[in-house]
């Protein structure tokens, strides 16, 4: 079953990690997939052509998705190449840790720019198309972190937390316009931004999540397609977990 055969999905920062593993997921469920990245340019380069031997249109843009005139920019690009949008995912984030007695202004601001300020940036630009349409679907990635908070990402938990809440409030904004608005919230999966956890940390980790391992971004992929696809359609406003059960 082609879940989202002939959509249009737009994935920030897919050039690493869970992005990429969403935007391949997508086109192999025959999506045409729009994604960006902004310094892996050569790993965003050679994506655009991993993903057209899915037989779909790919394309990727280099772009920054926490600056507010380069989101509209690509949202107006995206439409002149591919004609419409069906589904945004806000995956693109990073970490700037330290505990708060330590935490610099510049960390503060560089994390909740890029991973808050983005899903406003790229969401604002993404509903005008979907409202015309009368139908999205917009997936943002939060984390467990913000459901719970962390020592030493107070940043990080804060433009998590901060996530759900805009998430939650366009789904109760555009609900009448049949444009769902979902997170996910992923526990400890192993790509490069845990990879910069030091060994005895990551056991810790793992040893605390009632499935016994870290999970994989395939794994995040396939519920990003769920909530993308109708086998969702009266679900929204909702953080689904991708956690093996770490928060229960
Ligand atoms: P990652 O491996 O570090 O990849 C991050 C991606 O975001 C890269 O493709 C990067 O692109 C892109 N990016 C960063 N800043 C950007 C910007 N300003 N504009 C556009 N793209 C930008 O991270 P990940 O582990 O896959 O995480 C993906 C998302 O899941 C993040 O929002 C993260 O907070 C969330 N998450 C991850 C975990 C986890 O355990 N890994 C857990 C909970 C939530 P370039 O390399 O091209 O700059």
């Amino acid at each position: 079953m082609n879940l989202v055969t002939g959509k249009v999905a737009l994935v920030t920062g897919a050039s690493r990690g869970i992005g990429r593993a969403i935007a391949l997921r997508f086109a192999q469920e025959g999506a045409n997939v729009a994604f960006t990245y902004l310094s892996s340019v050569e790993k965003g380069e050679a994506l655009e052509a991993e993903l057209a031997q899915f037989g779909i249109t790919a394309k990727g843009y280099r772009s920054d998705a926490s600056d507010h005139k380069a989101a509209e920019e690509l949202v107006t690009q995206v439409l002149a190449d591919f004609g419409r949008l069906d589904i945004l995912i806000n995956n693109a984030g990073i970490t700037r840790d330290g505990l708060l007695m330590r935490m610099t202004e510049e960390q503060w601001d560089t994390v909740i720019t890029i991973n808050l300020k983005s899903v406003f940036n790229l969401t604002k630009a993404a509903i005008k198309p979907m409202m015309k349409a009368k139908s999205g679907s917009i997936i943002n990635l939060t984390s467990v972190v913000g459901l719970r908070g962390n020592a030493g990402q107070a940043n990080y938990a804060a433009s998590k937390a901060g996530i759900i809440g805009f998430t939650k409030s366009v789904a109760l904004e555009l609900g009448s316009r049949n444009i769902r608005s979902n997170a996910i919230a992923p526990g400890f999966i192993e790509t490069e931004m845990t990879g910069e956890l030091n060994e005895k940390a990551i056991e810790e980790w793992k040893q605390s999540i009632p499935l016994k391992r870290g999970g994989q971004p395939d794994e995040v992929a396939d519920a990003c397609l769920f909530l993308a696809s109708d086998l969702s359609r009266y679900i929204t406003g909702q953080v689904l977990q991708v956690d093996g059960g770490m928060l229960t």
